[in-house]
């Protein structure tokens, strides 16, 4: 490949330095908005460069957790502000990588400021439990220990706010980190990482290593210095990684897909539950694992929701993603657009009726990037592809029911068990979803792709590896606890 020389080339961070692979092989990231335009070239780093990246974490692991919590969390801080500062340039970097428009990824990335203070005033917190001894003269107590060096696997759907709330609590804990990110948007990722560069963390303690899956993913699961795996991303991949992990008795920690419902309750309001079923479903072009992707709406209501909903989506400006007043940007890569049309032939030959979209958009500049037409299916029964599987970009799927049972029926009715919203003015409808309904968030009268990060986050079934992320839940993933007994 012939390089363009005012392209700048993203290099691995290990022990403190920025560094070449010893792989001479680069690999362009393209924007989706524009397949000419290249982001920066990333590195198709070798197993030797990651086996070095693990073997410095390891070492400089060992000093890291001597600090205090306090100490550990005062880096976190320094990382926060420097990351602040540089909010319109990682942002924007984002937006051109992937797509997501520029309020969405300056929201994103302010999102990660938050991550890392909350984190960072997590390591004054306790870490431990004293249980009364039988025997009277002994103490017992429990304490949070660090598991060790980390390997974090992220995804390209939210490439600043994933890798944080991995690598903030895994760090604030203890442990030493090696990202793998996601090749689509590393360049966004290693922004991210000259943040903690600059923040001078001890060397060795935050590694980056860009590359292949099935390289430096699979390297990490392998490699027997690493103790536990935070892993984000598809359940088809995510399986792979938890029975690697097991083989070798690490722990692991899986984040997968969804395939997340909406209901619409005959008593609901209608307009909120349009304005949420739109938000949730199609910003970010369907790309957030919590996305609204089947809309389940009482036949009472089905007609009425159904014309709002499709009026509202005739309103929606697809466009540049950098440009303002656009509203919905590309799918991220060509095979993430790909995907989605091969879902929509899939749902249009299963019987399934489109009302609105289903098409690329092929006008004038946008030719040149990965845009897709925000689509609605009617008519969609529950065992149909469109159903069922994630497809991971703007399609809303809209399903029929008579009853509020049949509704909950459906809604649990698929492998994944992520996020939930139901719409209702009815606080027994509340109560029956919010027992009934099998999902790690479970939300009422707000979209389904709402998340706090002071909240545990993460999904029952096939979604996730059920423990969880964000808030104080995460101290479970990133230590172990040790049971001390002291008898004088
Ligand atoms: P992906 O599974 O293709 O890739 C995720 C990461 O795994 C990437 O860094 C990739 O390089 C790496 N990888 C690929 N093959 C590997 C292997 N054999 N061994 C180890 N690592 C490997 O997912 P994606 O397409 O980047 O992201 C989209 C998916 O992520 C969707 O399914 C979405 O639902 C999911 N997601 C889930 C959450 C959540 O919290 N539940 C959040 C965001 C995204």
């Amino acid at each position: 490949m012939v390089l363009k020389t005012d392209v700048k080339i993203f290099l691995n961070y290990i022990n403190g330095e920025w560094v070449e692979s010893t792989n001479s092989e680069v690999e362009a990231s393209i924007s989706p908005a524009n397949r000419d335009e290249i982001v920066g070239y990333i590195q198709k780093s070798s197993i030797e460069d990651l086996n070095k990246a693990v073997e410095t974490a390891s070492v400089a692991q060992k000093s890291w957790r001597k600090l205090s919590g306090a100490e550990r969390g005062s880096y976190l801080y320094k990382v926060a502000d420097i990351l602040e500062a540089r909010i319109d340039d990682i942002a924007e970097t984002m937006t051109r990588e992937m797509g997501k428009t520029l309020p969405e990824a300056k929201g994103e990335t302010a999102r990660g400021v938050a991550i890392l203070r909350y984190y960072a005033g997590e390591g004054m917190r306790k870490v431990g439990d004293v249980i009364p001894s039988s025997d009277a003269g002994a103490l017992m107590f429990t304490s949070r220990v660090p598991l060790g060096v980390v390997g974090v696997i992220t995804p390209w759907n939210f490439p600043v706010a994933i890798p944080i709330w991995k690598i903030a609590p895994a760090l604030v804990y203890g442990n030493a980190v090696v990202l793998k990110p996601a090749q689509e948007t590393a360049v966004t990722a290693a922004k991210v990482i000259e943040c903690f560069a600059d923040a001078k963390l001890p060397n060795g303690i935050i590694n980056f290593v860009t590359g292949r899956g099935t390289v430096i993913g699979q390297g990490l699961i392998d490699h027997p210095q690493v103790n536990g795996i935070t892993f984000t991303g598809s359940d088809e991949v995510g399986k792979q990684v938890g029975l690697g992990a097991l083989s070798r008795g690490a722990k692991y920690q899986l984040e997968m897909g969804g395939k997340n419902p909406v209901i619409v309750a005959e008593d609901a309001d209608l307009d909120l539950a349009v304005e949420a079923t739109i938000s949730g479903g199609l910003r970010s072009t369907g790309q957030k694992c919590t996305a609204t992707s089947r809309v389940i709406v009482h036949k009472d209501v089905y007609e009425t929701f159904k014309e709002k909903l499709v009026s509202k989506v005739k309103e929606i400006k697809v466009g540049n993603p950098l440009e303002d007043g656009v509203w919905m940007g590309p799918s991220a890569s060509e095979s993430q657009l790909n995907t989605v049309l091969s879902y929509i032939e899939k749902g249009k030959e299963e019987g399934a009726k489109l009302l609105v979209g289903g098409n690329r958009i092929v006008d004038g500049e946008l030719a040149n990037g990965f845009y897709v037409e925000p689509t609605v299916f009617d008519e969609v029964k529950n065992d149909m592809t469109i159903a069922q599987e994630e497809i991971f970009g703007p399609v809303l799927a809209l399903i029929k029911v008579d009853s509020m049972e049949e509704a909950i029926q459906v809604a649990n009715d698929v492998k994944f068990g992520l996020s939930a919203s139901l719409f209702t003015t009815n606080i027994q409808k509340m109560l029956d979803f919010m027992s009934d309904m099998d999902a790690g968030l479970v939300r009422i009268n707000a979209e389904s792709a709402g998340v706090e990060l002071q909240a545990p986050f993460g999904g029952m079934k096939q979604s996730s590896s059920h423990s969880r992320e964000q808030g104080q839940a995460a101290i479970e993933f990133f230590t172990a606890i040790k049971t001390m007994f002291v008898k004088g």
